[in-house]
This record gives structure tokens, C-alpha cells and sequence, in this order.
């Protein structure tokens, strides 16, 4: 029997194929507002947007943080869609718990040991990423870190390996998908903006992932991508990801699922 995890009225792992949308970083209340409505009408089910962000530079921006996460809250609110936003340390969970419906782990935290002990203990749903060089078996080891405190929601999030390949930012491991639902009942989505690194690769990666079996997708949507913050070159514009969703909807209609195509004529 395979697991769902429930966020809002969202679902993952079921029948419907999850999408999961939003910038990579909140920035403002406006700027967040307008990619929150467009992906929603285009079908989006859970809104995403980072409030603590581990940057590679210290110098880049490291995200709003506790009124990052309120924003987002606010923003869920206002358009109707659960939230989940990435917790680094204790105090962020802390913090987020009170502000998102789904907590994240990120690639580079997939073996902080104590994190995961903690999102375990939150009671939350959990999205798990894989870490940038962690084998299948570590990251099914990391996840059951979390149930091992009781706590059953966990999705998996294949985001791209590093491997000896530099052209793309990371190698979209499409394996993982079929393979990890072989060996596991946990729901496992795709990520694939961070592992394309640049818009152009996006859909063809989504579709892919879809085609694979993926239980649903996680893409980061800017309104205004070349002033973003934060993986600007990844991002879609809404109207790239309106036309996506209508494409994902094909290939999982193809293979008895189904992704929600939301109601455009809301944002017409
Ligand atoms: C993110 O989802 O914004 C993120 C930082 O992803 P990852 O941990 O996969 O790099
Ligand atoms: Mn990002």
C-alpha cells in the first residue's frame, strides 16, 4: 500500500499528480501575490517560497526568514493554497510550524541527523530532497530518520545529482523515480528546476519526470524572473508554466493520472 501525505487539501500520492509552485526565494508581499494567483489558476495545489535560504555565498541574499515565512502564510491564505517552505535548523522549524503546512529538508541538509530527527517530531509534512551526492539508500535512510519519530508524511523530492557533467547545474536522476517507488511506499516527486538550472530545460525534465511515474513536481515560478533574487535563470514565467501544466496533463491522462488544470478564466 502506498502513502499520501495530506497538505491542506492537497494531496501527494494519490491518483493526481501533485504540483507544487513558486518563486525560489519570498521576496515581497506584491511580487509573491502575482505568481501565487497565475499558479494557481494554472492548476498549482501547494504554493512554495524560501524564507531561509542556504546560499553557496554568504554573500548572497539568505532570505527574509521569520517574515518571509508570514508572507508566504499570508499569501497562501489570500489565494487559497497550503504552503511549504524549506526549515535549516531547529529555530526555523520552529518558527515555520507556526506559518506552512509542509516543512522542507533541503539537498543540503538531507543528513543533518538532528534536523531530521526534529521535522520528525513536528507533525508536519515533510518534502525530503535528495542530497547533491547522496545515493538512493542514504536518502531512504534519511527518510526513515524522520518516521522513526512517528511521523509518517514524508515525500520524497529527486532534485538532480552532481556527477562529472557541468553543462546542466545538476544530472536529473530520472532512475530514482521508478526505482525509489519499487522500493519504497513513500510518495516521490521531481524538482526539476534545480537540476536544470536554466528555464529552457525545465518542461522537457517535467514531462519526463511525469512519464517516469512521479508523484508530482516542484517548480519555481518568478513573475519577473531576471530580477529575482535568488535562481532567476531557472525560474518559469507564468505563462511558460500555464502552458506546461496543459502539456502534464496529457502525459498523465496518458497513464491513468490526472494533474489539475485549475481555472485560468480566474486570472482572464
Ligand atoms: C530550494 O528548493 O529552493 C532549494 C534550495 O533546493 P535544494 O535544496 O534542492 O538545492
Ligand atoms: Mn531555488
Amino acid at each position: 500500500l502506498r502513502s499520501t501525505a495530506r497538505v491542506g487539501d492537497a494531496v501527494i500520492g494519490g491518483r493526481s499528480v501533485a504540483v507544487i509552485a513558486g518563486p525560489c526565494a519570498v521576496e515581497d508581499y506584491e511580487g509573491l501575490l502575482a505568481v501565487a494567483r497565475t499558479v494557481k489558476a494554472a492548476g498549482a495545489t501547494i504554493l512554495r517560497g524560501g524564507a531561509y535560504k542556504p546560499r553557496t555565498s554568504p554573500y548572497s541574499f539568505q532570505g527574509l526568514g521569520r517574515e518571509g515565512l508570514r508572507l508566504l502564510a499570508e499569501v497562501g491564505r489570500a489565494v487559497g493554497l497550503p504552503t511549504v517552505s524549506e526549515v535549516v535548523d531547529e529555530r526555523s522549524l520552529e518558527e515555520a510550524l507556526t506559518y506552512v503546512d509542509m516543512v522542507q529538508v533541503g539537498a543540503r541538509n538531507m543528513q543533518n541527523f538532528v534536523l531530521l530527527r526534529a521535522v520528525g517530531r513536528a507533525g508536519k509534512p515533510v518534502l525530503l530532497k535528495r542530497g547533491l551526492a547522496a545515493t538512493v539508500d542514504e536518502w531512504l535512510w534519511a527518510a526513515e530518520y524522520i518516521m522513526a519519530e512517528g511521523n509518517r508524511q514524508v515525500v520524497l523530492c529527486e532534485r538532480g545529482i552532481r556527477t562529472f557533467e557541468p553543462a546542466t547545474r545538476y544530472t536529473l536522476d530520472v532512475s530514482a523515480v521508478p526505482l525509489v517507488r519499487e522500493l519504497s511506499h513513500l510518495p516521490v516527486i521531481v524538482d526539476p528546476s534545480h537540476a536544470a538550472g536554466r528555464r529552457q530545460l525545465v518542461a522537457p525534465l517535467a514531462r519526463a519526470a511525469v512519464a517516469a511515474g512521479a508523484d508530482g513536481l516542484l517548480i519555481e515560478v518568478h513573475h519577473q524572473p531576471e530580477r529575482a533574487l535568488c535562481d532567476g535563470p531557472q525560474a518559469l514565467t507564468p505563462g511558460d508554466f500555464c502552458r506546461l501544466v496543459r502539456e502534464l496533463h496529457h502525459i498523465a491522462a496518458a497513464l491513468g493520472r490526472e494533474v489539475l488544470r485549475g481555472d485560468l478564466g480566474a486570472i482572464a
